[in-house]
């Protein structure tokens, strides 16, 4: 049988480097840390290396379209695919951050939304039978829903909204965000919780999506919340650390062979949330 791999994305420090940590120890095969910057990904691997931990290291930056490919077409070589991919790479604008509202959107969704888009168009066709997906969204991604309009809602939440319908509803974000228009279109004004409200629903079209086109594959994809975690994210005032925090995306990532849920849910805490 094949080495099984499992890739963290933005794993060189924070939620990522725990999720990798996790995996180091509980994954059977290799498992990827991934940076957008050589050295710091270096460095973290050796911190895992001097905790007896095995990682292997890919540089992989998700706003760079021929990073996304070149790691792309690396684990296709050498594994014929990916058995776990984890979608962790995210930024957030600090509290009373200077950068012009219609700025911090656009960078926002780049990365949280559209960036993340990127690494699921190359890497869904190389997830292998019984493979797991966990794009780790935010509990802000649920109340920013339901700050947004009625008819917002009522799209976010369709069982019939396609890839393209949410990429133009994220654009039409950023655009609005920049005409200083987003309250007359219905959206709220962050631009964080709408990059993760994007990332949630697209983990639902997408879970559709394979229950559709490979129903016997047995690959789970879900979006969790990893919590308020004491990170340079967040800050040192949040309540949890980072491996409490990857507890929930590892579940996720370890569902066992055979089960069949949870499969295009929200999760946090390891129960799946009302949306
Ligand atoms: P963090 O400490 O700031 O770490 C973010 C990681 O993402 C870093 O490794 C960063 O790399 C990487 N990254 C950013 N842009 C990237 C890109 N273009 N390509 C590749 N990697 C990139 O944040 P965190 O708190 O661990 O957050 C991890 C995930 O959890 C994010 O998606 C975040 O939205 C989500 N989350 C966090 C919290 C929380 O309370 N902390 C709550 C809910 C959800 P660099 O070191 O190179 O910048």
């Amino acid at each position: 049988m094949s080495t099984k791999v499992a890739i963290v994305t933005g794993s060189n420090k924070g939620i990522g480097l725990a999720i990798v940590r996790a995996l180091c120890k509980e994954f059977r095969g290799d498992v990827y840390l991934t940076a957008r910057d050589i050295g710091r990904g270096q460095e973290a691997v050796t911190s895992l290396a001097s905790d007896g931990l095995t990682a292997m290291f890919h540089q992989l930056d998700i706003n760079d379209i021929n990073s996304i490919i070149a790691a792309a077409a690396y684990f296709k070589d050498k594994y014929g695919g990916v058995d776990v991919l984890v979608n962790n790479a995210g930024i957030a604008f600090k509290e009373g951050d200077p950068t012009p509202f219609a700025v911090q959107a656009e960078v926002t969704l780049k990365t949280n939304f559209f960036a993340t888009m990127d690494m699921l168009t190359h890497f869904m066709p190389l997830i292998k039978a019984g493979g797991r997906v966990v794009n780790v969204s935010s509990f802000v991604s649920s109340l920013t829903l339901n700050k947004c309009s009625a008819t917002l809602q009522q799209r976010f939440r369709s069982e019939d909204i396609t890839e393209e319908e949410l990429v133009g509803l994220m654009q039409q974000f950023v655009d609005l965000a920049k005409k200083g228009e987003l309250q007359k279109g219905g959206w709220p004004d962050t631009a964080y919780g709408t990059s993760k409200t994007g990332l949630t629903t697209l983990s639902m079209i997408l879970a559709r999506r394979l229950s559709k086109e490979r129903p016997n594959d047995g690959i789970l994809l879900n979006a969790c919340c990893p919590g308020w975690v004491r990170t340079d994210m967040a800050g040192d005032k949040a309540p949890k650390s980072p491996e409490e925090a990857a507890i929930t995306p590892v579940y996720l990532a370890l569902l066992p062979p055979g089960a069949t849920d949870p499969h295009g849910k929200f999760v946090s805490d390891k129960e799946v949330q009302p949306w």
